[in-house]
């Protein structure tokens, strides 16, 4: 719990971080209470399955029409629990309405049924198809840091694949997936998308009655997810945090370079799994590539109306105070910002140089408007150092050969790698995001995987020809019959004159 809110027996008052005042209430849902929105959306869900993609499809696009209709509303909401300036909010909307359309408009091509074809002849009378069924009821659980566009990028798709989704968001900024879910009922579509609002307990006990759990925080409750989910035996996916580097070669469009590096670090206050945290720059332009970087986020304008905002918690701020602090305090030079502002829970965009590779602001995730770099002698240390991590989710690569920052990105252990931008992977649901190592287990989105990942896959066969009373293998048994079915799945399994039971004469 952090003192931007705070906790009543069966309410959490939501407050401004920027400036302290109060944005609204929501209940604490206990175990009973989440059971029972669990079960009411459970038995809503096959009549959702059975109206198929494209009816689903017409709800789906309902709903985008509302979130694009109310996107101001939307917005102020999410600067009144987050503090993010005007921009930053303003992209979630928009953001999900876009991830909307994209699962709408392909589900009924992700969902088709595919079918087969026999792997020997000996099963080509028969008919063989994969069909998709949803999980009944995904839960979904997510973070402070896009409290409306991360429910966007894992709903839908749940949405479009016919399961029914019980969405618990943050203690910290639970009004904005109020609204989110405002969208879905006013609309009047069927009532297979619910909301549950609570602390820890609360997400626990969604998990006791989710089919699918989708998990979006950190990597310490992640872990503790994955432990309760598989206590239940239920599939899970965890995006979960992150270091990502960048990596400058000498031969980058500096100026391109500092510009992405500075947005990929500070937008949203750089509280984004996949912000850049961490430079390694080739050590002919180092020190041209830190003027240049420290003049771009020196002019960076924090506020409602500027480019970036508060932290959403004061424990957050305090962690990115702490991670300057500490490399300050071990000889790092700090360039630029350094400090929170001493407003709500503002931190000045930073940029750190001098840095080396053992120091907190290297090593755990700040989760912060902070960028440290660190000189390196080329690619092939830039590489080592990068990997040198235990998380994995994405970085960028920076250079003015293409084809070198390609191949730069399959030596780097992470789920995505960004070449001369920042960040644009999460905003294209054809490609997967997913985290290697300790970033994450599954992935979200990649085209039909996205929506697949949600659905229980069927092997139906059923025959092609007239079928017979009695086949080869059933009973009675007799031997002469299972000679003749081992002698005919023999031909097929085996190669050469093995196919007919004799070893390959030698020599
Ligand atoms: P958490 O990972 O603790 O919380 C994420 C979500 O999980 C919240 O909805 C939280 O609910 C819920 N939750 C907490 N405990 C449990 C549990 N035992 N079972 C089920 N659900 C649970 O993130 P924090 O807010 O504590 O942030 C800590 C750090 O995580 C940050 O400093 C940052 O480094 C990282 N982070 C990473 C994000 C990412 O996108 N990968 C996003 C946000 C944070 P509640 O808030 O009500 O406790």
């Amino acid at each position: 719990m952090t003192a931007v809110q705070s906790r009543a027996d069966s309410t959490i008052t939501v407050r401004n971080p920027a400036t302290g005042a109060v944005s609204g209430t929501v209940p604490i849902d206990d175990p009973a209470t989440v059971a029972a929105k669990a079960a009411q959306l459970v038995s809503a869900q096959p009549e959702w399955e059975a109206l198929g993609p494209l009816g689903r499809k017409r709800w789906l696009l309902a709903w985008q029409d509302w979130i694009l209709d109310n996107a101001d509303h939307i917005t102020e909401v999410l600067i009144s629990e987050t503090g993010k300036s005007h921009g930053d909010a303003s992209i979630e909307a928009v953001a999900t309405a876009d991830a909307i359309a994209y699962w709408a408009s392909h589900a009924k091509e992700f969902l088709a049924d595919r079918h087969p074809k026999a792997h020997s002849p000996l099963y080509r009378v028969k008919r063989f198809t994969t069909a998709y069924r949803p999980y009944p009821l995904v839960g979904v659980i997510t973070p402070w840091n896009f409290p409306f566009a991360m429910p966007g990028l894992d709903v839908p798709p749940a949405l479009a694949a016919g399961a029914a989704v019980l969405l618990k968001p943050s203690e910290v900024t639970p009004l904005s997936a109020v609204e989110f879910v405002r969208g879905w009922t006013e609309i009047g579509a069927p009532p297979v998308l619910g909301l549950t609002t609570g602390y820890g307990e609360t997400g626990q006990a969604l998990i006791e009655h989710a089919d699918f759990l989708q998990f979006t925080g950190s990597t310490a409750t992640g872990r503790k997810v994955a432990v309760a989910c598989a206590q239940r035996l239920i599939p899970y996916g965890l995006e979960l945090g992150g270091k990502d580097p960048a990596i400058v070669l000498a031969d980058a469009d500096l100026d391109r370079a500092a510009n992405g590096i500075a947005w990929g670090g500070l937008f949203n206050s750089g509280q984004v799994c996949v912000s850049v945290e961490r430079v390694y720059v080739e050590a002919p332009v180092y020190d041209q590539f830190v003027a240049k970087l420290a003049a771009r986020v020196g002019e960076v304008q924090q506020g409602h109306d500027g480019d970036t905002g508060a932290m959403a918690t004061e424990a957050q701020r305090d962690i990115v105070a702490r991670h300057v602090d500490e490399a300050r305090a071990a000889g790092a030079r700090v360039v630029t910002g350094g400090s929170a502002t001493g407003v709500g829970t503002y931190f000045a965009p930073t940029v750190i140089a001098d840095v080396d590779s053992s120091m907190t602001c290297m090593t755990e995730e700040t989760f912060g408007p902070t960028l440290p770099v660190i000189k390196v002698a080329d690619e092939n240390e830039a590489v080592r150092l990068a990997n040198d991590s235990p998380y994995g989710l994405s970085a960028t690569v920076w250079t003015a050969d293409k084809r070198r920052g390609e191949r730069l990105a399959r030596r780097l252990e992470v789920g995505a790698v960004n070449v001369n931008d920042a960040l644009v992977n999460v905003f294209c649901p054809g490609l997967p995001m997913g985290g290697w190592k300790e970033s994450g287990v599954g992935y979200r989105a990649g085209g039909a995987s996205g929506i697949l990942k949600y659905s229980r896959q069927q092997a139906i066969t059923s025959p092609r020809l007239p079928t017979q009373k009695s086949e080869l293998l059933w009973y009675p048994s007799s031997k002469r019959r299972m000679a003749v079915a081992l002698g005919a799945m023999r031909v097929f399994a085996a190669r050469g004159r093995r196919r007919f039971g004799r070893r390959p004469s030698s020599g």
